[in-house]
């Protein structure tokens, strides 16, 4: 599988100066399966130049939503193959209160939050909002899927093929205050042994205790994740708007530093717009 990445940021698009290295696209990441099949992991902003490649083929769409808040569903409208005739899109969402049985991705195309109706689009988009794994099965696609510690829920997914693995964790709170719906040893579990782990990693040691309870973890929390369940590659996702590139770099070094100390092989990146990782 090949996984790159068009949407890195957490929040709110942090386009400018300070993040033209990392990039300030919201969440949204690509993964072509070895049989050919195209996901999307949530509907960020980085959405739109993806569309601008995948215009180019005519294949399924498979999109995967973690949730439905505003970072993860934006990109969806400017998302070019939404407007090819009969190309066919599938929507995996497991959202809870949305209105007519749709998804956060048709529904935010409304006439009132944009301009055009998601009724009047000529691609043939289905939702599917349960019965998740079993549908994508069907279609070839190998998921496991675990409910996220977040404010409004969600879900992470864990992919496989050919024996190689990627977890795509975020909006993911490791150690929340309140309810917790995942615990941290479910998560070492449910991450075990895995390739690539893209997790959240927003906030770092002064963000809290402030920030504790808004659903995203630190840094620091997901290092330790990444030890104990032995994965392969650890890739830091979902930057703080507020988070500049330099900020970035210092991040990624000392947690290179963290591993090495550790003596172990695992490497870590801060995920940037155009990483390409070949599992
Ligand atoms: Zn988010
Ligand atoms: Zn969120």
């Amino acid at each position: 599988m090949k996984i790159t990445f068009y949407g890195v940021r957490g929040s709110i698009p942090a386009p400018g100066v300070d993040t033209v290295k990392f990039g300030g696209n919201t969440s949204c990441v690509h993964v072509i399966l070895n049989n050919g099949k195209n996901i999307i992991f949530d509907a960020g902003t980085g959405m739109r130049p993806l569309g601008q490649i995948l215009i180019q083929t005519n294949d399924p769409i498979f999109i995967l939503l973690t949730h439905s808040h505003w970072d993860h569903i934006q990109g969806y409208p400017f998302f070019i193959p939404i407007y090819q005739k009969e190309r066919q899109i599938y929507i995996f969402s497991g959202e809870a209160g949305i209105k007519d049985q749709l998804c956060s991705l048709l529904d935010q195309m409304d006439g009132a939050h944009f301009p055009v109706d998601a009724k009047q689009l000529p691609s043939k988009a289905k939702c599917i909002l349960e019965n998740i794994e079993p549908e994508l099965h069907s279609h070839g696609i190998n998921i496991k899927r675990k409910p996220l510690n977040h404010p409004g829920g969600g879900y992470a997914y864990r992919l496989e093929e050919d024996g190689l693995s990627c977890a795509y964790i975020t909006d993911n709170e490791l150690e929340p205050p309140g309810k917790v719906q995942t615990s941290y040893d479910e998560w070492v579990q449910f991450c075990q042994g895995v390739d690539v782990l893209i997790h959240d990693a927003q906030y770092s040691e002064p963000d809290m205790p402030h920030k504790h309870g808004w659903g995203h973890s630190l840094i620091s929390q997901v290092e330790q994740l990444a030890l104990d369940a032995e994965i392969g590659t650890l890739v830091l996702f979902h930057h703080d708007p507020d988070r500049s590139d330099s900020q970035l770099e210092q991040i990624q070094q000392e947690a290179q530093t963290f591993f090495k100390n550790k003596g172990v092989e695992t490497k870590v990146l801060c995920a940037w717009e155009g990483l390409i990782i070949d599992v």
